[in-house]
């Protein structure tokens, strides 16, 4: 595939993806800004917004054309993430989750499975996500309990699973499951089955967040949840964390691009703000402290930009880039929580007004640091590679 500064993917050319950009930009302005605040503070699925979704294809972004996707390259796909996350972080999971699910059936799926699902992935019609953490389980996956238990044409799922992004008002979910072999290493006992919702599948309890709010985020019970053989990703048992982990790479850059989002909102809130509002006969932007935040803060976002850039850019070359993805997550993830507090700090008392975009970016940042692999484990995979790649 291209690389290089100044291309995208080969599917798209640049004046494609500019005039995809436009329409995200217009999609935002007329259908988002508009009820993002009352939704969000209200907590509620925004339905509306989810059909407009569709009809834009967001929900078949990264998804190949050959099934009905746009075929987007990673960088693009940032580009429309950031956009996105700027304005309301939460509709950006409502297609991201779905995705990294889809990611995974594209590219370790049978062909029948591709054929089956993408299609209906990428208009929407099928919504979902992946379903990985567990009460007891979260950063180490390996120690998940879910069961799958082959019984003639079907596997026979029971567990729990918690925190699942998409799982109330989607319909199907990638759901890594143990299909034991005792003597087998750890990482090789688990198995990715594409789960539709029926009998012995159900929500148990809607999660409440302190923000990414509006998206659905639940706990869920598989009884006795019989699947077909032919969901299991690949058609072979053993490759399930893998396979999901390679499509993390995808949802790290994701997750990056939306720390971008959220630390660029927070920079051009402050940046207005602070020539508006007077102290001491002067705008607080004269004021050295202030403008040494605002400096900081725009140093920020250009880094998180160029470092979420640089890892699509790997993405889409089809390179190995978790070092890339991990240090572009770490950072941006970083660069929102120090952003919006600094543009919450600049704001004073407004900042803390229910009334105001602020105290959302503030409460939704947090998430970053813990969604796709903890930065305390982005660290480690971090060191971990420049170790490999720089042999003593
Ligand atoms: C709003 C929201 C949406 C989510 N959506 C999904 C979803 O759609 N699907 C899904 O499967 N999951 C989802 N998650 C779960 C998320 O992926 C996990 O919360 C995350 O992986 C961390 O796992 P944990 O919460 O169990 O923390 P733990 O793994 O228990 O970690 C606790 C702390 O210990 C640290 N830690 C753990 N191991 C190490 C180590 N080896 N070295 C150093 N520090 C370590 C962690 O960094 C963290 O600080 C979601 C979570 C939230 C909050």
């Amino acid at each position: 595939m291209a690389g290089g500064v100044d291309q995208v993917s080969d599917a798209v050319t640049q004046e494609q993806e500019q005039i995809i950009l436009d329409a995200v930009d217009r999609f935002l302005e007329r259908d988002v800004k508009p009820y993002a605040h009352a939704l969000e503070q209200a907590d509620e699925y925004p339905q509306d917004i989810v059909d407009k979704m569709k009809e834009l294809g967001l929900f078949g972004a990264t998804i190949g054309a050959e099934y009905g996707g746009l075929g987007l390259g990673a960088r693009t796909y940032s580009e429309i993430v950031a956009r996105v996350s700027a304005v309301w972080m939460s509709v950006s999971g409502i297609f991201n989750s779905h995705l990294i699910m889809s990611a995974a059936v594209e590219r370790f799926g049978t062909e029948e499975q591709k054929q089956r699902y993408l299609p209906r992935f990428a208009t929407g019609e099928l919504r979902g996500g992946i379903a990985l953490t567990e009460p007891d389980a979260g950063t180490d996956l390996q120690g998940i309990r879910t069961h799958a238990v082959r019984d003639g044409d079907h596997y026979v799922i029971n567990g729990a699973k918690t925190w699942i992004s998409n799982s109330i008002q989607g319909q199907v979910l990638a759901v890594l499951a143990k299909t034991e072999k005792r003597s087998d290493p750890r990482h090789k006992q688990m198995s990715l089955l594409i789960t539709e919702k029926g009998e012995g599948f159900r929500v148990a309890r809607k999660l409440e967040k302190l923000g990414y709010r509006g998206i659905d985020t639940g706990e869920l019970l598989f009884e006795d949840h019989r699947v077909p053989v032919e969901n299991l990703v690949g058609g072979s048992e053993g490759r399930g964390l893998n396979q999901i982990l390679g499509g993390l790479e995808l949802g790290r850059i994701n997750v990056a691009a939306r720390g971008v989002g959220i630390a660029r909102a927070s920079l051009d809130e402050a940046v207005a703000y602070s020539q508006l509002r007077k102290t001491f006969g002067q705008p607080i932007c004269e004021h050295q402290a202030i403008q040494i935040k605002l400096a900081d803060m725009a140093t920020n976002v250009e880094a998180a930009r160029l470092l979420v850039r640089s890892a699509a850019e790997a993405y889409d070359r089809g390179e190995r880039c978790d070092m890339e993805a991990g240090m572009a997550k770490l950072f941006a993830s970083e660069a929102a929580l120090t952003n919006s507090l600094e543009c919450m700090r600049i704001h004073g008392a407004y900042g803390y007004s229910r009334e105001f975009n602020i105290e959302r970016y503030y409460r939704d940042a947090p998430l970053l640091a813990i969604g796709e692999g903890t930065n305390e484990l982005q660290r480690t995979i971090i060191a971990r590679q420049l170790i490999a790649r720089n042999p003593a």
